[in-house]
């Protein structure tokens, strides 16, 4: 599944001989138009108020919902995911539409005294007009949807740049979308770099979801046309277990966050970082979680691992365990699809890729920690900074000795991937540029604050 040159061509990674679709990428003209129609229907959007809008959005949600199975079953074909994650994803998309719904009642500034004098000081959050929305492949309906909610919610009209890989689902989303909103407020433009590019050329404020270098890119092309812009990256995420935890949960959390969907997730877990005497207890439960996760079909209910996204991919997450010390896993099962075992590694050397590059599949090295000061060095040692889960019953670690760990979340007893969408999501260094995305945080990316100063008509 690619945008080579000017035709996307979306396969099935589970069986790359069945083609979901494929269409000529549009050209940047395309985009820049787009974004002319958004802009003519915006104001209408804003002006029709705060109810039309809850309800659209609600009848979004809704929409979702009574289309879950069909949805579910398009991201299992277009993407790989396993059924049971694609069932999730759906689900709380159609929860973020229903939650985004009720932002158009909120408030939307405060009223302050004057310092000096008669009147009042008024501050309103507006829309910044056409949101350009730049998305991956890995939560096709989940991702678009968290960043097109809050937009819409708050008066912008937007135009969404999915990944090539993940076109179909992204045009379905637009069917279902479009039926709920006014004409030209909600336009989804497949293709790659190019009408991407041109997005960014283009919209008044810019969210983008991929990996670090697209990211830099397109947050340095909108920083130099002077608008809003954040840019959520890559991951290199740490788990740190403490000797105190429940090895065994641990084990199954770490297992999940590395197995999960192939490891592909910006909060996948990558490297494991054991404390003390942690070490050899945790090397042993790991290894056979991994060994249990089920690898294979993602329309089958009982898979946790399906394919990568394309070969590539899969070149890249074997090349990252060659050579390496592997405690479980290390090969590529038999199958059409483009499938990796789950694989844990250890003995990494200093400076190998592993310990430095998000590899985006499911691959992991175990690390070992002197004590907890070293496990957070160890954490803070990469150029990223998303989310570090943390396994431990000690209190004390938790609000002291974590203080210095630079990750934008930090998940304690729990896995590193899971999401909750009404708050702030976000990451440090590499991961992160710009405000942060969903809950409410979202709703102030998407508008500009304007300060109206109230004095008397008539000097009293
Ligand atoms: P990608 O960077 O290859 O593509 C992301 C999007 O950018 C796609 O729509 C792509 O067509 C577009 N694009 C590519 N070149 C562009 C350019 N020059 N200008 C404008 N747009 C361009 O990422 P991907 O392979 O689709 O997704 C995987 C990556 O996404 C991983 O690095 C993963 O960590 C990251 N990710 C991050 C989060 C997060 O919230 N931090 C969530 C999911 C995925």
């Amino acid at each position: 599944m690619t945008a080579t040159e000017s035709l996307i061509t979306s396969r099935n990674p589970a069986d790359p001989s069945d083609v979901l679709l494929q269409v000529q990428a549009p050209g940047a003209f395309a985009a820049v138009d787009a974004v002319e129609r958004a802009r003519a229907a915006q104001p209408g959007w804003m002006l029709g108020g705060a109810a039309a809008r809850s309800a659209a959005l609600g009848s979004v949600a809704d929409a979702i919902d009574a289309a879950a199975t069909e949805l579910t079953a398009l991201a299992v074909r277009e993407v790989g995911k396993p059924l049971a994650e694609a069932r999730a994803e759906v689900a709380r998309t159609a929860a973020i539409w229903r939650y985004y719904a009720q932002a158009p009642y909120e408030p939307v500034g405060a009223v302050h005294e004057t310092a000096a004098g008669p009147g009042l000081l008024l501050t309103r959050r507006r829309p910044h007009g056409v949101a350009g929305l730049i998305t991956p492949w890995n939560f096709p309906f989940a991702i678009p949807s968290w960043k097109a909610a809050p937009a819409l919610a708050a008066g912008n009209a937007v135009v969404l740049k999915p990944a090539p890989e993940a076109t179909a689902c992204a045009g379905r989303l637009a069917e279902i979308v479009q039926r709920a909103l006014p004409a030209g407020v909600f336009t989804v433009l497949p293709g790659g770099a190019t009408e991407g590019n041109a997005l960014v050329s283009s919209a008044d404020a810019v969210s983008f979801t991929g990996s670090t270098a697209v990211g830099r890119a397109v947050a340095r092309g909108a920083t130099a046309r002077g608008v809003p812009v954040q840019a959520e990256m890559g991951g290199l995420n740490a788990a740190i277990v403490l000797p105190d935890a429940d090895i065994e949960q641990a084990a199954a959390h770490i297992a999940a966050a590395i197995a999960g969907y192939a490891g592909q997730k910006c909060t996948a877990t990558s490297r494991v970082i054991a404390v003390g005497a942690a070490l050899d207890p945790l090397r042993e439960a790991l290894s056979e979680a991994l060994r249990a996760v089920v690898v294979g079909d993602p329309s089958d209910a009982a898979t946790v691992s399906g394919p990568l996204i394309n070969q590539h991919a899969r070149e890249q997450v074997c090349d990252a365990w060659h050579g390496l010390s592997v405690l479980t896993g290390g090969s590529m099962p038999d199958g059409p699809g483009w499938y990796a075992a789950p694989t844990l590694v250890e003995k990494v050397p200093p400076g190998h890729r592993l310990l430095s590059e998000e590899v985006f599949g499911p691959v992991a090295a175990l690390l070992p920690a002197e004590d907890v000061a070293h496990a957070v060095r160890i954490t803070n040692s990469v150029p990223y900074g998303l989310v570090t889960s943390v396994h431990t019953a000690d209190l004390n670690t938790v609000l002291c000795g974590l203080d210095q760990l630079d990750t934008g979340m930090i998940r304690i007893n729990a896995p590193s991937t899971g999401v909750d969408f009404h708050v702030p999501f976000g990451g440090a260094k590499a991961s992160s540029h710009g405000p942060r995305e969903q809950g409410r945080a979202a709703l102030e990316f998407y508008t500009s604050s304007r300060t109206y100063t109230l004095s008397p008509a008539k000097a009293t």
